[in-house]
């Protein structure tokens, strides 16, 4: 075995949307990426069988396949997939420093610049009977999926700004949403609470929580359970939304880069930079506004062109 530590000029962290988006620029402009799968190889995307809007798939196309060619067309160029996860980093706070990289826990790498796409993960409530339903009704993304519950009754669960927003959404295109509501109250904005309220198809149930989720293949209704009361009510639904929150996947990055509150990393301006040089963020790891594939692709393409011009930056400072 060598000792010498391999060294990468652009590091790609993550196999979503994100990451593939900048592994194809990043080839392109010749960076040679190299890019670790992590755990889900193809990321969120490969939970969902129906993906209906992603630009340039009039038909729609289900999520894995979508994630191979997304990475057939990024090998296509040049970069290098390989499964593993990134377990440590330690990022150079100098302009043009090499970061040290550590995957699964015993391979050493260097990389010159680092693209982190890591995404982030949706919460859930961890019934089995939700487990089981997860892609048959169950979902929780109500943008991307409460166009196929068009005309139905759905139910959402959450009780902060996104829920509220995902419920007023889900109530512009179904028939009628039941918000469920563990609290006696929400956590969301008055103005947010208000908008829920004021909206008719829209019926809040509060101290009330999912016993359990009914229907073998598809979801067909729902058990709901007042926690004060311990009352037991079904309704008839046809789409569940859960709506309790992501986790970014950024742990390994704590106490290195920026983050909100919340752990989602903060870049700077309208750059995908992160507060390390040549270190930069795309996708839902830094976004907990719009969480979608085609943003996430979006600054996938950033990161790669701003990890592209940040090393003309340093061999123009070499030879100068
Ligand atoms: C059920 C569901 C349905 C959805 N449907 C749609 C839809 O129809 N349309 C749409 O636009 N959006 C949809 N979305 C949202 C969309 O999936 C996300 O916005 C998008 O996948 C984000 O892309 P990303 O590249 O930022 O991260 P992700 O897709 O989250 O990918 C993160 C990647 O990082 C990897 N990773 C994490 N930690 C490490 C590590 N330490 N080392 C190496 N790799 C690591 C993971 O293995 C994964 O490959 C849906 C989401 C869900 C959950």
């Amino acid at each position: 075995m060598s000792d010498t530590i391999e060294r990468i000029k652009c590091l790609i962290i993550g196999s979503g949307p994100a990451g593939y988006t900048a592994a194809i620029y990043a080839a392109r402009a010749d960076l040679k990426p190299i890019m670790y799968t992590g755990m889900e190889p193809g990321g969120q995307l490969t939970t969902t069988t129906e993906v209906d809007n992603f630009p340039g798939y009039p038909e729609g196309i289900d999520g894995p396949t979508m994630m191979v060619q997304l990475q057939q067309q990024a090998e296509r160029f040049g970069t290098q997939v390989r499964i593993g996860m990134v377990t440590a980093v330690e990022f150079s706070e100098v302009h043009g420093g090499i970061h040290k990289i550590t995957v699964d826990n015993t391979t050493q790498l260097e990389a010159e610049t680092v693209i982190i796409s890591t995404g982030a993960t949706a919460k859930y409530l961890g019934l089995p009977s939700e487990q089981k339903l997860r892609g048959g009704g169950v979902s929780a993304c109500a943008v991307c999926d409460g166009f196929f519950y068009k005309g139905q009754d759905v139910a959402i669960v959450g009780a902060g700004d996104t829920a509220a927003e995902e419920a007023t959404y889900l109530a512009n295109i179904c028939k009628n949403v039941t918000m469920l509501v563990r609290k006696d109250q929400m956590r969301a904005s008055k103005a947010m609470q208000h908008r829920v309220t004021a909206t008719k198809n829209i019926n809040v149930r509060y101290n009330t929580e999912v016993d359990e989720v009914l229907g073998d293949m598809v979801v067909e209704g729902l058990r709901m359970k007042n926690n004060q009361t311990g009352e037991k009510e079904e309704i008839a639904i046809t789409g569940l939304f859960i709506a309790i929150g992501h986790k970014p996947n950024t742990d390994i990055f704590k106490g290195q880069l920026k983050m909100d509150n919340t752990g989602y990393l903060i870049t700077e301006g309208k750059s995908t930079k992160t507060n390390k040089p040549g270190v930069f963020a795309s996708g839902d790891v830094q976004d907990k506004e719009y969480r979608q594939a085609v943003t996430a692709a979006g600054t996938g393409c950033m990161a790669a062109l701003d990890a592209e011009r940040y090393l003309v930056s340093i061999e123009s400072e070499v030879t100068a």
